[in-house]
Protein backbone atom coordinates (compact mmCIF):
# COMPACT_ATOMS: atom_id res chain seq x y z
CA UNK A 1 0.00 0.00 0.00
CA UNK A 2 1.26 3.83 -0.84
CA UNK A 3 1.96 5.90 2.21
CA UNK A 4 0.54 8.89 1.89
CA UNK A 5 1.56 11.70 4.15
CA UNK A 6 -0.88 13.69 6.28
CA UNK A 7 -0.57 17.71 5.48
CA UNK A 8 -2.34 20.38 6.43
CA UNK A 9 -3.32 22.35 3.55
CA UNK A 10 -4.17 26.13 3.09
CA UNK A 11 -7.63 25.72 0.92
CA UNK A 12 -10.03 22.26 0.56
CA UNK A 13 -11.10 24.33 -2.60
CA UNK A 14 -8.09 23.41 -4.22
CA UNK A 15 -7.71 19.95 -3.12
CA UNK A 16 -11.41 19.35 -4.25
CA UNK A 17 -10.57 20.74 -7.80
CA UNK A 18 -7.48 18.29 -7.87
CA UNK A 19 -9.44 15.11 -6.80
CA UNK A 20 -11.61 16.29 -9.76
CA UNK A 21 -8.79 16.45 -11.98
CA UNK A 22 -7.14 13.15 -10.79
CA UNK A 23 -10.98 11.61 -11.30
CA UNK A 24 -11.25 12.47 -14.80
CA UNK A 25 -7.36 11.43 -15.25
CA UNK A 26 -8.23 7.98 -14.21
CA UNK A 27 -11.39 7.52 -16.07
CA UNK A 28 -9.77 8.31 -19.46
CA UNK A 29 -7.04 6.07 -18.52
CA UNK A 30 -9.55 2.86 -17.67
CA UNK A 31 -11.34 3.55 -20.72
CA UNK A 32 -8.18 3.03 -22.84
CA UNK A 33 -7.66 -0.39 -20.71
CA UNK A 34 -11.47 -1.48 -21.08
CA UNK A 35 -10.40 -0.59 -25.45
CA UNK A 36 -7.32 -2.61 -25.06
CA UNK A 37 -8.88 -5.46 -23.12
CA UNK A 38 -11.89 -5.73 -25.80
CA UNK A 39 -9.65 -5.62 -28.43
CA UNK A 40 -7.16 -8.79 -27.27
CA UNK A 41 -9.89 -10.37 -25.54
CA UNK A 42 -13.95 -9.70 -25.44
CA UNK A 43 -16.41 -7.54 -24.85
CA UNK A 44 -17.33 -9.41 -21.80
CA UNK A 45 -13.95 -9.51 -20.08
CA UNK A 46 -13.97 -5.76 -21.03
CA UNK A 47 -17.13 -4.96 -19.37
CA UNK A 48 -15.30 -5.64 -15.96
CA UNK A 49 -13.81 -2.40 -16.20
CA UNK A 50 -17.37 -0.72 -16.59
CA UNK A 51 -17.73 -1.68 -12.59
CA UNK A 52 -14.28 0.30 -12.37
CA UNK A 53 -16.01 3.17 -14.33
CA UNK A 54 -19.05 3.39 -11.86
CA UNK A 55 -16.83 3.25 -8.57
CA UNK A 56 -15.61 6.77 -10.13
CA UNK A 57 -18.95 7.89 -10.47
CA UNK A 58 -19.88 6.78 -6.99
CA UNK A 59 -21.30 10.38 -5.39
CA UNK A 60 -21.31 9.03 -2.08
CA UNK A 61 -17.68 8.06 -1.82
CA UNK A 62 -16.65 11.37 -3.82
CA UNK A 63 -19.03 13.77 -1.35
CA UNK A 64 -17.06 11.81 1.61
CA UNK A 65 -13.63 12.96 0.42
CA UNK A 66 -14.73 16.42 0.02
CA UNK A 67 -16.56 16.50 3.18
CA UNK A 68 -13.34 15.03 4.88
CA UNK A 69 -11.07 17.48 2.81
CA UNK A 70 -13.25 20.85 4.29
CA UNK A 71 -14.02 19.23 7.83
CA UNK A 72 -10.16 18.33 8.29
CA UNK A 73 -8.46 20.50 6.61
CA UNK A 74 -5.81 17.79 5.29
CA UNK A 75 -4.61 17.25 1.97
CA UNK A 76 -6.13 15.50 -0.45
CA UNK A 77 -4.79 12.74 -1.26
CA UNK A 78 -4.35 11.75 2.61
CA UNK A 79 -8.45 12.13 2.64
CA UNK A 80 -8.79 9.77 -0.34
CA UNK A 81 -6.90 7.05 0.86
CA UNK A 82 -8.69 7.00 4.49
CA UNK A 83 -12.06 6.97 2.75
CA UNK A 84 -11.55 4.57 0.76
CA UNK A 85 -10.34 2.24 3.12
CA UNK A 86 -13.24 2.70 4.99
CA UNK A 87 -15.09 1.77 1.95
CA UNK A 88 -13.14 -1.26 1.02
CA UNK A 89 -13.27 -2.56 4.41
CA UNK A 90 -16.95 -2.33 4.11
CA UNK A 91 -17.11 -4.78 1.38
CA UNK A 92 -14.61 -7.10 2.58
CA UNK A 93 -16.86 -7.79 5.54
CA UNK A 94 -20.08 -8.26 3.69
CA UNK A 95 -21.44 -12.16 3.52
CA UNK A 96 -22.41 -12.43 0.40
CA UNK A 97 -19.31 -13.53 -2.10
CA UNK A 98 -19.89 -11.82 -4.92
CA UNK A 99 -20.33 -8.20 -2.86
CA UNK A 100 -17.06 -9.30 -1.04
CA UNK A 101 -14.94 -9.88 -3.65
CA UNK A 102 -16.30 -6.62 -5.35
CA UNK A 103 -13.59 -5.21 -2.19
CA UNK A 104 -11.04 -6.18 -5.22
CA UNK A 105 -12.35 -3.26 -7.72
CA UNK A 106 -12.68 -0.53 -4.88
CA UNK A 107 -8.97 -1.23 -4.06
CA UNK A 108 -7.83 -1.25 -7.99
CA UNK A 109 -9.50 1.46 -8.98
CA UNK A 110 -8.94 4.05 -5.87
CA UNK A 111 -5.14 2.99 -6.10
CA UNK A 112 -5.13 4.54 -9.81
CA UNK A 113 -6.76 7.65 -8.33
CA UNK A 114 -4.24 8.23 -5.92
CA UNK A 115 -1.49 7.39 -8.35
CA UNK A 116 -3.20 10.23 -10.09
CA UNK A 117 -2.99 12.46 -6.96
CA UNK A 118 0.65 11.82 -6.11
CA UNK A 119 1.93 11.37 -9.80
CA UNK A 120 3.80 8.46 -9.25
CA UNK A 121 4.14 5.38 -11.79
CA UNK A 122 1.34 2.81 -10.94
CA UNK A 123 3.20 -0.73 -10.15
CA UNK A 124 1.99 -3.90 -11.77
CA UNK A 125 2.55 -7.07 -11.72
CA UNK A 126 3.04 -9.29 -14.81
CA UNK A 127 5.81 -6.71 -16.02
CA UNK A 128 8.94 -8.89 -14.87
CA UNK A 129 11.78 -9.72 -17.66
CA UNK A 130 11.81 -13.65 -16.36
CA UNK A 131 8.83 -15.56 -16.60
CA UNK A 132 7.30 -16.79 -13.22
CA UNK A 133 4.75 -17.59 -11.18
CA UNK A 134 2.94 -14.59 -9.02
CA UNK A 135 2.08 -15.14 -5.67
CA UNK A 136 -0.59 -12.68 -3.87
CA UNK A 137 -3.00 -12.27 -1.21
CA UNK A 138 -5.45 -11.41 -3.84
CA UNK A 139 -5.32 -9.68 -7.49
CA UNK A 140 -7.15 -7.21 -8.87
CA UNK A 141 -9.14 -7.37 -12.70
CA UNK A 142 -6.34 -4.76 -13.73
CA UNK A 143 -3.17 -7.26 -12.56
CA UNK A 144 -4.94 -10.05 -14.17
CA UNK A 145 -5.10 -8.47 -17.67
CA UNK A 146 -1.90 -7.54 -17.20
CA UNK A 147 -0.44 -10.87 -16.63
CA UNK A 148 -1.52 -11.65 -20.09
CA UNK A 149 1.57 -9.39 -21.33
CA UNK A 150 3.70 -10.32 -19.02
CA UNK A 151 5.72 -13.30 -18.13
CA UNK A 152 3.86 -14.95 -16.29
CA UNK A 153 3.47 -18.72 -15.73
CA UNK A 154 0.48 -18.83 -13.78
CA UNK A 155 -0.75 -17.08 -10.35
CA UNK A 156 -2.16 -18.17 -6.65
CA UNK A 157 -3.90 -16.45 -4.27
CA UNK A 158 -5.06 -16.31 -0.79
CA UNK A 159 -7.46 -14.81 -1.22
CA UNK A 160 -10.68 -15.17 -4.30
CA UNK A 161 -13.34 -17.43 -5.24
CA UNK A 162 -15.24 -19.33 -8.02
CA UNK A 163 -16.49 -16.17 -8.78
CA UNK A 164 -13.99 -13.41 -8.54
CA UNK A 165 -13.36 -11.08 -11.31
CA UNK A 166 -9.62 -12.49 -11.00
CA UNK A 167 -10.67 -16.00 -11.01
CA UNK A 168 -12.95 -15.30 -14.21
CA UNK A 169 -10.43 -13.44 -16.28
CA UNK A 170 -7.62 -16.50 -15.52
CA UNK A 171 -10.36 -18.79 -17.52
CA UNK A 172 -10.45 -16.73 -20.77
CA UNK A 173 -6.78 -15.87 -20.23
CA UNK A 174 -5.61 -19.53 -20.06
CA UNK A 175 -3.59 -18.94 -17.26
CA UNK A 176 -3.49 -21.79 -14.48
CA UNK A 177 -4.38 -20.29 -11.82
CA UNK A 178 -5.60 -21.38 -7.99
CA UNK A 179 -7.37 -19.23 -5.97
CA UNK A 180 -8.46 -19.01 -2.31
CA UNK A 181 -4.91 -20.92 -1.02
CA UNK A 182 -4.80 -20.59 2.91
CA UNK A 183 -1.54 -19.47 4.12
CA UNK A 184 -0.16 -18.82 1.23
CA UNK A 185 1.50 -15.42 2.08
CA UNK A 186 2.80 -16.40 5.04
CA UNK A 187 4.08 -19.73 4.01
CA UNK A 188 6.02 -18.24 0.07
CA UNK A 189 8.93 -16.26 -0.10
CA UNK A 190 10.15 -14.27 -3.32
CA UNK A 191 12.53 -16.61 -5.03
CA UNK A 192 10.30 -20.25 -4.53
CA UNK A 193 9.71 -22.17 -6.91
CA UNK A 194 5.76 -23.22 -7.28
CA UNK A 195 4.29 -25.47 -9.04
CA UNK A 196 0.75 -24.67 -9.36
CA UNK A 197 -1.67 -27.67 -11.10
CA UNK A 198 -4.63 -25.75 -11.97
CA UNK A 199 -6.56 -28.62 -13.12
CA UNK A 200 -6.86 -30.37 -9.82
CA UNK A 201 -6.53 -27.04 -7.65
CA UNK A 202 -3.40 -27.58 -6.53
CA UNK A 203 0.18 -25.89 -5.44
CA UNK A 204 3.05 -27.83 -4.54
CA UNK A 205 5.88 -25.06 -2.98
CA UNK A 206 9.91 -26.00 -3.73
CA UNK A 207 8.96 -29.04 -5.31
CA UNK A 208 11.61 -31.86 -5.52
CA UNK A 209 12.93 -32.86 -8.97
CA UNK A 210 10.93 -35.86 -9.23
CA UNK A 211 8.10 -33.86 -8.37
CA UNK A 212 8.72 -31.30 -11.03
CA UNK A 213 9.44 -34.62 -13.77
CA UNK A 214 6.32 -36.34 -12.88
CA UNK A 215 3.90 -33.15 -13.13
CA UNK A 216 5.85 -31.87 -16.98
CA UNK A 217 4.43 -35.49 -18.15
CA UNK A 218 1.02 -34.78 -16.27
CA UNK A 219 1.17 -31.18 -18.29
CA UNK A 220 2.54 -32.95 -21.45
CA UNK A 221 -0.95 -35.48 -21.03
CA UNK A 222 -3.29 -32.98 -20.48
CA UNK A 223 -1.76 -30.49 -23.13
CA UNK A 224 -2.17 -33.65 -25.67
CA UNK A 225 -5.67 -34.61 -24.35
CA UNK A 226 -6.92 -31.40 -25.24
CA UNK A 227 -5.31 -30.92 -28.44
CA UNK A 228 -7.10 -34.14 -29.36
CA UNK A 229 -10.50 -33.16 -28.14
CA UNK A 230 -10.73 -29.56 -29.25
CA UNK A 231 -10.16 -31.11 -33.14
CA UNK A 232 -13.35 -32.90 -32.75
CA UNK A 233 -15.35 -30.15 -30.86
CA UNK A 234 -17.07 -29.35 -34.13
CA UNK A 235 -18.13 -32.59 -35.07
CA UNK A 236 -21.93 -33.83 -35.03
CA UNK A 237 -23.21 -35.29 -32.02
CA UNK A 238 -22.91 -38.86 -32.73
CA UNK A 239 -21.99 -42.36 -31.59
CA UNK A 240 -19.38 -43.88 -33.94
CA UNK A 241 -22.16 -46.41 -35.05
CA UNK A 242 -24.66 -43.28 -36.11
CA UNK A 243 -26.40 -42.98 -32.54
CA UNK A 244 -27.54 -39.26 -31.61
CA UNK A 245 -27.01 -37.79 -28.66
CA UNK A 246 -27.52 -33.64 -27.83
CA UNK A 247 -24.96 -31.96 -25.57
CA UNK A 248 -26.55 -28.88 -24.70
CA UNK A 249 -24.71 -25.65 -22.09
CA UNK A 250 -25.73 -24.52 -18.80
CA UNK A 251 -24.97 -20.67 -18.54
CA UNK A 252 -26.42 -18.05 -16.02
CA UNK A 253 -24.98 -15.07 -17.77
CA UNK A 254 -25.60 -14.07 -21.16
CA UNK A 255 -21.91 -13.34 -21.64
CA UNK A 256 -21.27 -17.41 -21.06
CA UNK A 257 -23.13 -17.85 -24.79
CA UNK A 258 -19.77 -16.83 -26.22
CA UNK A 259 -18.24 -19.78 -24.64
CA UNK A 260 -21.46 -22.44 -25.17
CA UNK A 261 -21.21 -21.73 -28.80
CA UNK A 262 -17.92 -21.37 -29.07
CA UNK A 263 -17.35 -25.49 -27.69
CA UNK A 264 -20.42 -25.90 -29.80
CA UNK A 265 -23.17 -26.18 -27.72
CA UNK A 266 -26.41 -27.19 -29.73
CA UNK A 267 -28.70 -24.94 -27.37
CA UNK A 268 -28.66 -23.70 -23.37
CA UNK A 269 -30.18 -26.99 -21.20
CA UNK A 270 -30.30 -25.15 -18.22
CA UNK A 271 -30.41 -21.25 -17.92
CA UNK A 272 -29.87 -20.55 -14.51
CA UNK A 273 -32.20 -17.40 -14.16
CA UNK A 274 -31.30 -16.94 -10.56
CA UNK A 275 -28.40 -15.37 -11.00
CA UNK A 276 -29.49 -12.48 -11.83
CA UNK A 277 -31.00 -11.82 -8.77
CA UNK A 278 -27.78 -12.97 -7.05
CA UNK A 279 -25.67 -10.36 -9.37
CA UNK A 280 -27.98 -7.43 -8.15
CA UNK A 281 -28.61 -8.85 -5.09
CA UNK A 282 -32.09 -7.47 -5.28
CA UNK A 283 -35.54 -8.49 -6.95
CA UNK A 284 -35.28 -7.81 -10.62
CA UNK A 285 -37.95 -6.14 -12.61
CA UNK A 286 -39.92 -7.79 -15.44
CA UNK A 287 -38.38 -5.53 -18.23
CA UNK A 288 -34.56 -5.60 -16.36
CA UNK A 289 -35.49 -9.78 -16.60
CA UNK A 290 -36.77 -9.06 -20.18
CA UNK A 291 -33.66 -7.35 -21.20
CA UNK A 292 -31.34 -10.65 -19.99
CA UNK A 293 -33.10 -13.83 -21.38
CA UNK A 294 -34.10 -11.58 -24.75
CA UNK A 295 -29.96 -10.99 -25.16
CA UNK A 296 -29.84 -15.08 -24.23
CA UNK A 297 -32.49 -16.12 -26.90
CA UNK A 298 -30.92 -13.67 -29.66
CA UNK A 299 -27.50 -14.76 -29.24
CA UNK A 300 -28.54 -18.38 -29.45
CA UNK A 301 -29.66 -17.97 -32.94
CA UNK A 302 -32.08 -20.45 -33.62
CA UNK A 303 -30.91 -22.68 -30.77
CA UNK A 304 -33.25 -23.86 -28.25
CA UNK A 305 -32.82 -21.93 -24.97
CA UNK A 306 -34.27 -23.93 -21.50
CA UNK A 307 -34.90 -21.15 -19.06
CA UNK A 308 -35.21 -22.78 -15.30
CA UNK A 309 -37.63 -20.63 -13.19
CA UNK A 310 -36.20 -18.98 -10.20
CA UNK A 311 -34.15 -21.57 -7.89
CA UNK A 312 -33.41 -19.59 -5.31
CA UNK A 313 -33.11 -20.79 -1.56
CA UNK A 314 -30.88 -23.41 -0.31
CA UNK A 315 -27.24 -22.01 -0.60
CA UNK A 316 -28.46 -19.02 -3.05
CA UNK A 317 -29.72 -16.35 -0.84
CA UNK A 318 -31.26 -12.64 -1.19
CA UNK A 319 -30.46 -10.75 1.76
CA UNK A 320 -34.45 -10.40 2.35
CA UNK A 321 -34.50 -14.36 2.78
CA UNK A 322 -35.25 -15.03 6.17
CA UNK A 323 -32.86 -17.37 7.84
CA UNK A 324 -33.76 -21.21 7.91
CA UNK A 325 -32.45 -24.15 9.98
CA UNK A 326 -32.39 -26.82 6.71
CA UNK A 327 -32.52 -24.02 4.14
CA UNK A 328 -31.91 -26.71 1.02
CA UNK A 329 -35.22 -28.81 2.08
CA UNK A 330 -36.93 -24.93 3.58
CA UNK A 331 -38.98 -22.27 1.56
CA UNK A 332 -36.85 -22.51 -1.75
CA UNK A 333 -37.45 -22.90 -5.88
CA UNK A 334 -40.57 -23.60 -7.37
CA UNK A 335 -41.82 -23.54 -3.52
CA UNK A 336 -40.99 -19.86 -2.94
CA UNK A 337 -42.52 -18.56 -6.31
CA UNK A 338 -45.99 -20.50 -6.21
CA UNK A 339 -46.23 -18.25 -2.52
CA UNK A 340 -44.72 -15.59 -4.16
CA UNK A 341 -46.55 -14.37 -7.53
CA UNK A 342 -45.87 -10.94 -7.40
CA UNK A 343 -41.93 -12.66 -8.09
CA UNK A 344 -43.11 -15.63 -10.17
CA UNK A 345 -45.55 -13.72 -12.74
CA UNK A 346 -42.98 -10.59 -13.96
CA UNK A 347 -40.36 -13.60 -14.55
CA UNK A 348 -42.66 -15.67 -16.59
CA UNK A 349 -43.92 -12.77 -18.78
CA UNK A 350 -39.85 -11.81 -19.51
CA UNK A 351 -39.64 -15.26 -20.35
CA UNK A 352 -42.37 -15.71 -22.44
CA UNK A 353 -41.41 -11.89 -24.04
CA UNK A 354 -38.71 -13.34 -24.62
CA UNK A 355 -39.69 -16.69 -26.56
CA UNK A 356 -40.89 -14.41 -29.63
CA UNK A 357 -37.49 -14.02 -30.49
CA UNK A 358 -36.40 -17.91 -30.92
CA UNK A 359 -37.18 -21.22 -29.51
CA UNK A 360 -37.44 -21.63 -25.58
CA UNK A 361 -38.25 -24.12 -23.36
CA UNK A 362 -39.28 -23.70 -19.67
CA UNK A 363 -38.70 -25.95 -16.73
CA UNK A 364 -39.46 -25.61 -13.13
CA UNK A 365 -36.97 -26.59 -10.38
CA UNK A 366 -37.48 -28.38 -6.78
CA UNK A 367 -40.74 -30.52 -8.32
CA UNK A 368 -41.61 -32.97 -5.40
CA UNK A 369 -44.95 -34.16 -7.05
CA UNK A 370 -48.19 -34.11 -9.73
CA UNK A 371 -50.26 -31.05 -7.35
CA UNK A 372 -46.86 -28.89 -7.38
CA UNK A 373 -45.89 -29.53 -10.86
CA UNK A 374 -49.97 -28.86 -11.81
CA UNK A 375 -49.96 -25.31 -9.84
CA UNK A 376 -46.92 -24.47 -11.52
CA UNK A 377 -47.92 -24.94 -15.21
CA UNK A 378 -51.18 -23.21 -14.97
CA UNK A 379 -49.88 -20.46 -13.28
CA UNK A 380 -47.95 -20.26 -16.30
CA UNK A 381 -50.41 -21.24 -18.86
CA UNK A 382 -52.40 -18.12 -17.23
CA UNK A 383 -49.53 -15.87 -18.01
CA UNK A 384 -48.99 -17.09 -21.42
CA UNK A 385 -53.13 -16.56 -21.81
CA UNK A 386 -52.49 -12.63 -20.47
CA UNK A 387 -49.70 -12.29 -22.56
CA UNK A 388 -51.80 -13.83 -25.81
CA UNK A 389 -54.24 -10.76 -24.69
CA UNK A 390 -51.67 -8.37 -25.15
CA UNK A 391 -50.80 -9.59 -28.79
CA UNK A 392 -47.59 -11.54 -27.62
CA UNK A 393 -47.22 -14.78 -29.04
CA UNK A 394 -43.85 -17.53 -28.77
CA UNK A 395 -42.68 -18.13 -32.15
CA UNK A 396 -43.18 -21.81 -31.31
CA UNK A 397 -45.00 -22.82 -28.33
CA UNK A 398 -43.54 -22.98 -25.25
CA UNK A 399 -42.29 -26.50 -23.93
CA UNK A 400 -43.23 -27.15 -20.44
CA UNK A 401 -40.40 -29.65 -18.10
CA UNK A 402 -40.15 -30.74 -14.83
CA UNK A 403 -36.77 -31.05 -13.08
CA UNK A 404 -36.19 -34.25 -11.29
CA UNK A 405 -33.96 -33.24 -8.42
CA UNK A 406 -36.31 -34.93 -4.91
CA UNK A 407 -36.60 -38.26 -4.38
CA UNK A 408 -39.99 -37.98 -4.42
CA UNK A 409 -40.26 -37.03 -7.86
CA UNK A 410 -38.12 -39.81 -8.51
CA UNK A 411 -40.64 -42.36 -7.52
CA UNK A 412 -43.85 -40.66 -8.62
CA UNK A 413 -41.87 -40.17 -11.88
CA UNK A 414 -44.15 -41.58 -14.61
CA UNK A 415 -47.02 -39.77 -12.82
CA UNK A 416 -45.11 -36.61 -13.71
CA UNK A 417 -44.35 -38.15 -17.50
CA UNK A 418 -47.73 -38.18 -18.03
CA UNK A 419 -48.62 -34.66 -17.39
CA UNK A 420 -45.26 -32.49 -18.80
CA UNK A 421 -42.81 -32.36 -22.35
CA UNK A 422 -40.05 -33.17 -20.96
CA UNK A 423 -37.30 -33.90 -17.60
CA UNK A 424 -34.44 -32.29 -16.57
CA UNK A 425 -32.58 -34.67 -13.88
CA UNK A 426 -30.78 -32.14 -11.33
CA UNK A 427 -28.50 -34.75 -10.36
CA UNK A 428 -26.14 -32.11 -7.96
CA UNK A 429 -29.70 -32.37 -5.64
CA UNK A 430 -31.16 -35.31 -6.38
CA UNK A 431 -27.60 -37.06 -4.75
CA UNK A 432 -28.01 -35.00 -1.68
CA UNK A 433 -31.35 -35.76 -1.16
CA UNK A 434 -30.93 -39.12 -1.93
CA UNK A 435 -28.08 -39.66 0.05
CA UNK A 436 -29.14 -37.26 2.66
CA UNK A 437 -25.43 -35.59 2.33
CA UNK A 438 -25.39 -31.80 2.10
CA UNK A 439 -23.37 -31.24 -1.12
CA UNK A 440 -21.89 -27.91 0.15
CA UNK A 441 -20.47 -29.76 3.62
CA UNK A 442 -16.63 -30.58 3.57
CA UNK A 443 -17.20 -32.89 6.28
CA UNK A 444 -19.17 -35.64 4.79
CA UNK A 445 -18.28 -34.61 1.21
CA UNK A 446 -16.64 -38.64 0.51
CA UNK A 447 -20.47 -39.61 1.25
CA UNK A 448 -21.38 -37.65 -1.41
CA UNK A 449 -21.17 -40.65 -3.84
CA UNK A 450 -22.77 -40.41 -7.12
CA UNK A 451 -21.58 -44.37 -8.18
CA UNK A 452 -24.05 -45.12 -5.29
CA UNK A 453 -25.92 -48.02 -6.56
CA UNK A 454 -29.47 -46.26 -5.11
CA UNK A 455 -28.41 -43.49 -7.43
CA UNK A 456 -27.59 -45.56 -10.38
CA UNK A 457 -31.40 -46.86 -9.73
CA UNK A 458 -33.13 -44.01 -9.21
CA UNK A 459 -31.63 -42.57 -13.17
CA UNK A 460 -32.39 -45.39 -13.68
CA UNK A 461 -35.95 -45.43 -13.00
CA UNK A 462 -36.69 -41.83 -13.86
CA UNK A 463 -35.31 -42.57 -17.65
CA UNK A 464 -37.62 -45.53 -18.16
CA UNK A 465 -40.34 -43.34 -16.77
CA UNK A 466 -39.82 -40.75 -19.51
CA UNK A 467 -39.50 -44.00 -21.97
CA UNK A 468 -42.37 -45.00 -21.14
CA UNK A 469 -44.19 -41.23 -21.28
CA UNK A 470 -42.40 -40.75 -24.58
CA UNK A 471 -40.84 -37.94 -23.44
CA UNK A 472 -37.23 -36.65 -23.64
CA UNK A 473 -35.23 -36.58 -20.60
CA UNK A 474 -31.85 -34.33 -19.92
CA UNK A 475 -28.99 -34.55 -17.00
CA UNK A 476 -28.58 -30.93 -16.43
CA UNK A 477 -26.31 -31.93 -13.25
CA UNK A 478 -22.84 -31.75 -13.15
CA UNK A 479 -22.93 -35.25 -13.68
CA UNK A 480 -23.71 -34.94 -17.34
CA UNK A 481 -21.01 -33.00 -18.19
CA UNK A 482 -18.49 -35.40 -16.78
CA UNK A 483 -17.20 -37.82 -19.23
CA UNK A 484 -16.66 -40.31 -16.93
CA UNK A 485 -20.37 -40.30 -16.27
CA UNK A 486 -22.15 -38.98 -19.54
CA UNK A 487 -21.17 -43.02 -21.06
CA UNK A 488 -23.43 -44.21 -18.64
CA UNK A 489 -26.00 -41.87 -18.75
CA UNK A 490 -26.27 -42.07 -22.74
CA UNK A 491 -26.45 -46.18 -22.05
CA UNK A 492 -28.92 -45.73 -19.42
CA UNK A 493 -31.30 -44.12 -21.99
CA UNK A 494 -30.61 -40.11 -21.67
CA UNK A 495 -30.90 -37.98 -24.81
CA UNK A 496 -29.49 -34.64 -23.67
CA UNK A 497 -26.76 -33.93 -21.44
CA UNK A 498 -26.18 -30.57 -20.13
CA UNK A 499 -22.90 -28.93 -19.07
CA UNK A 500 -20.85 -26.25 -18.31
CA UNK A 501 -19.15 -25.06 -22.03
CA UNK A 502 -15.57 -25.93 -21.41
CA UNK A 503 -16.77 -29.51 -20.70
CA UNK A 504 -18.47 -29.87 -23.81
CA UNK A 505 -14.84 -31.07 -26.20
CA UNK A 506 -14.32 -33.95 -24.10
CA UNK A 507 -18.09 -35.34 -23.02
CA UNK A 508 -18.59 -35.14 -26.79
CA UNK A 509 -14.96 -36.78 -27.87
CA UNK A 510 -15.82 -39.75 -25.71
CA UNK A 511 -19.56 -40.30 -26.70
CA UNK A 512 -18.38 -39.87 -30.53
CA UNK A 513 -15.78 -42.86 -30.34
CA UNK A 514 -17.98 -44.65 -28.09
CA UNK A 515 -19.91 -47.41 -30.19
CA UNK A 516 -24.21 -47.79 -29.09
CA UNK A 517 -24.19 -51.43 -28.17
CA UNK A 518 -20.87 -50.85 -26.08
CA UNK A 519 -22.51 -48.20 -24.04
CA UNK A 520 -25.60 -50.29 -23.05
CA UNK A 521 -23.51 -52.91 -22.20
CA UNK A 522 -22.28 -50.58 -19.97
CA UNK A 523 -25.26 -49.70 -18.28
CA UNK A 524 -26.11 -53.39 -17.88
CA UNK A 525 -22.62 -53.78 -16.12
CA UNK A 526 -23.85 -51.03 -13.78
CA UNK A 527 -26.54 -52.21 -13.13
CA UNK A 528 -25.67 -55.54 -12.15
CA UNK A 529 -23.33 -54.10 -9.68
CA UNK A 530 -24.64 -53.66 -6.16
CA UNK A 531 -20.89 -51.80 -5.27
CA UNK A 532 -20.18 -48.35 -5.54
CA UNK A 533 -16.41 -49.18 -6.00
CA UNK A 534 -16.88 -51.27 -8.85
CA UNK A 535 -19.11 -48.77 -10.81
CA UNK A 536 -16.66 -45.98 -10.33
CA UNK A 537 -13.71 -48.48 -11.87
CA UNK A 538 -16.05 -49.17 -14.77
CA UNK A 539 -16.71 -45.79 -15.37
CA UNK A 540 -13.15 -44.54 -15.24
CA UNK A 541 -11.91 -47.04 -17.39
CA UNK A 542 -14.36 -46.86 -19.50
CA UNK A 543 -13.51 -43.27 -20.00
CA UNK A 544 -9.76 -43.51 -20.19
CA UNK A 545 -9.88 -45.80 -22.94
CA UNK A 546 -11.93 -43.59 -25.49
CA UNK A 547 -9.66 -40.30 -23.99
CA UNK A 548 -6.24 -42.15 -25.25
CA UNK A 549 -7.66 -42.57 -28.87
CA UNK A 550 -5.18 -41.66 -31.62
C1 LIG B 1 -28.89 -29.81 -9.92
O1 LIG B 1 -29.38 -29.80 -8.80
O2 LIG B 1 -28.33 -30.80 -10.42
C2 LIG B 1 -28.94 -28.60 -10.77
C3 LIG B 1 -28.64 -28.63 -12.04
O3 LIG B 1 -29.30 -27.44 -10.21
P1 LIG B 1 -28.42 -26.60 -9.14
O4 LIG B 1 -27.02 -27.14 -9.17
O5 LIG B 1 -28.52 -25.20 -9.61
O6 LIG B 1 -29.14 -26.88 -7.87
MG1 LIG C 1 -30.78 -28.26 -8.20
Amino acid sequence: MTIVACEKVADAEVEIRRLEAALAATRLEIAQLRDDIARKLNESEASIFDAHLLVLEDVALIDDVSKEVRRSGFNVEFCFQEVAQRYIEIFEKMDDDFLRERAADIRDVTGRVLDQLLGTQPERVGRAAQAHVVAARDLTPSDTAGLHDGGVLAFVTEEGGRTSHSAIMARSLDVPAVVGVKGLMEAVQEGDVILVDGESGLIVLNPTPETIDGYRDKEQAIRNRRDRVLREVALPDLTSDGAAFILLANIGDPAEMEDALGYCARGVGLYRTENLYLRLDSWPSEEVQYAEYAEVVRQAKGRPVTFRTLDLGGDKRLGDLADEANPFMGYRAVRLCLERPDVFRPQLRAIIRAAVLGPVQVMFPMISGIEELRRAQEFFRMVERELSAEGIRPSASIRLGAMIEIPSAAAVAEELAAETDFFSVGTNDLVQYLLAVDRGNQRVASLYDPCHPAVVRTLLQIFQAAKKGGIPVAVCGELGGDPVWAPLLIGLGVHELSMTPAALAEVRFVLRHSVSHELQELAARVIASADAGKTRQLLQEFAATKLKLR
